[in-house]
């Protein structure tokens, strides 16, 4: 038999990095010293996880496939990485799986890998801790084709005999696996949005929706698993301050179910490597009925958020 595809293989081995990644958040919790770092201010944090699993997961893939563009969110140093941070791990069973025909020619200098150590920072320190996402998304040709999704502490509130943590991954053209996809509950409009960093837009933006729910929770990879798994039917977030790393893997593993994602304007993102980090318009994705809620998002919000 051939060998597996490039993209199989990358997709294989980030499904591995990712619960490494995962190991390392429950540990330097459980060790109690989270290291915390202001960036751009007290709602900007970078913890002693995040720097660490960026320096895992970036060394384990460049080492793998060292052509391959890999950006992550934290600026770190990546020459210093300690070995008990790499993994050279796969998952055998997305080996096995076919590729998709469109991608099985790439090459790896042809790949982008966007990678959020950890995304909802603000709410780890704060002991939200299922709001926590691992997010490893990949692209080719400026689109996000593949994505995985690693949910430390999924399961956290079940009790000591739960399995703790989770895997969500997706290809386009393949589908996306670890979850049970369902769908919102029909006829009602349940919009999901930031809980740290909110501003009078963002709520401008949701009132002009009308919903019947608005959750507010923390972690972009968070949001889109709240639609995947029917507990919201929007993510609407109108303001500048979500990055590409957030939004990748999120916006492969939504496509691959059917859903949309791109920014406030209705303007779909790209991934290729040279594109802005900021994802200036905002955010607006939903499983189904993207349309009724873009037709409602009022030109007064657009405007104000240019891409
Ligand atoms: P949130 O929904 O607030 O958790 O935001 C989703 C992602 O975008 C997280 O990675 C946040 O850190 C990031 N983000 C959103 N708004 C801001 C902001 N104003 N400053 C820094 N990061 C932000
Ligand atoms: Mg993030
Ligand atoms: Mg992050």
């Amino acid at each position: 038999m051939a060998s597996p595809a490039l993209l199989m293989r990358v997709v294989a081995s980030a499904f591995s990095v990712a619960e490494k990644a995962a190991t390392i958040v429950r540990n330097v919790m459980s060790a109690g010293d989270l290291g915390i770092v202001e960036k751009a201010g007290p709602n900007d944090l970078q913890t002693k996880a995040d720097r660490l699993v960026q320096m895992s997961i970036c060394a384990s893939l460049a080492r793998k496939f060292p052509k391959v563009t890999i950006i992550g969110e934290e600026d770190l140093p990546t020459d210093d990485v300690t070995e008990d941070l790499i993994e050279d791990g796969h998952c055998e069973e997305i080996l096995k799986k076919p590729c998709p025909a469109q991608y099985t020619g790439i090459k790896e200098e042809e790949l982008v890998i966007w990678v959020d150590p950890l995304d909802g920072t603000k709410e780890y320190t704060e002991g939200l801790l299922d709001h926590v996402t691992v997010l490893i998304g990949i692209a080719y040709g400026g689109k996000a084709i593949a994505g995985v999704i690693n949910q430390p502490y999924y399961n956290y509130e079940a009790g000591a005999n739960a399995v703790l943590g989770r895997t969500i991954w997706g290809v386009l053209g393949m589908g996306a696996f670890g979850f049970q996809l369902t769908e919102a509950p029909a006829g009602k409009h349940i919009v999901v949005t930031t809980r740290s960093h909110s501003s009078a837009l963002v709520n401008e933006c949701i009132t002009a929706l009308n919903p019947d729910q608005v959750i507010r929770v923390g972690g972009a990879g968070n949001k889109i698993i709240q639609l995947i798994e029917g507990k919201a039917s929007a993510y609407v977030f109108a303001s500048p301050g979500c990055k590409k790393w957030d939004t990748c893997a999120p916006e492969a593993i939504l496509h691959a179910v059917g859903g949309k994602i791109t920014d406030i304007r209705g303007n779909s993102f790209q991934y290729n490597k040279e594109v802005k980090h900021m994802n200036s318009a905002g955010v607006l994705a939903t499983l189904r009925n993207y349309d009724y809620y873009a037709s409602r998002i009022p030109n007064t919000v657009k405007e104000s958020l240019v891409p």
